[in-house]
């Protein structure tokens, strides 16, 4: 992947971000306090009219996560801006990156979301769509293959009980709908697809 590659990775998220953001808080209504798509693309905004080929694929990688963590707010500004800003410390001070390195960032930024949400798949949070993810690009599955499975982890989620976030104050009303950040997570998927297939 290219610089330029995850420039339009961001952009592609944003859009797709932007195209779903009411539906994304009618899910986060439902189980939460509505500002999910709100939030993420106030945040994905401000990172698009940031972001520029800087010729270092940790700075820019770094540059989204602390503007994710300044601009989103709520739990999943915190998850994605902080798993960002670790991802970046496995990156390469250049404008290019092979698939080893970019499998070692998304298993860092998974691991810094684990370890600060302290969610685990089933727990029907956005950890449903990353780990599963994650760990069936890290055996080989085409990125297509991968976002198209994340695009069925985030439905999965729906007959869910929340055990953690704010969801999971819901107990028992929590099932029956899809969460959130479980879609988002998915469209960021679908966003990679098309950069890394195009
Ligand atoms: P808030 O709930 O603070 O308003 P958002 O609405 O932006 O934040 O994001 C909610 C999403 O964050 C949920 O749908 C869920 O996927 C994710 N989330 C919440 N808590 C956790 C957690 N502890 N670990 C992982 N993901 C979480
Ligand atoms: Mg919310
Ligand atoms: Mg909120």
């Amino acid at each position: 992947m290219t610089e330029s590659d995850f420039v339009a990775l961001w952009r592609a998220f944003y859009d797709k971000v932007t195209a779903k953001r009411d539906e994304l808080n009618q899910l986060d209504a439902a189980i939460g306090d509505g500002d999910h798509g709100t939030n993420l693309a106030r945040g994905l905004g401000r990172v698009v009219e940031e972001l520029k080929p800087s010729g270092s694929l940790r700075a820019s990688c770094r540059m989204v996560g602390m503007r994710l963590l300044s601009t989103v707010g709520g739990a999943s500004g915190a998850l994605w801006g902080s798993a960002l800003v670790s991802a970046s410390t496995v990156l390469p001070d250049e404008a290019q990156m092979n698939h080893e390195t970019a499998l070692a960032a998304l298993s860092r930024g998974i691991d810094q979301m684990r370890a600060r949400g302290k969610a685990e798949v089933g727990d029907k949070t956005m950890m449903d769509v990353w780990i599963p993810a994650v760990t069936a690009l890290e055996s080989g599955a085409p990125v297509g293959d991968v976002a198209a499975q994340a695009m069925s982890s985030a439905e999965a989620t729906r007959p869910l009980q929340a055990r953690r976030g704010r969801a999971a104050y819901l107990g028992s009303r929590s099932i029956g709908h899809v969460d959130p950040g479980s879609l988002s997570t998915a469209l960021w998927w679908e966003a990679l697809a098309e950069v890394v297939d195009s």
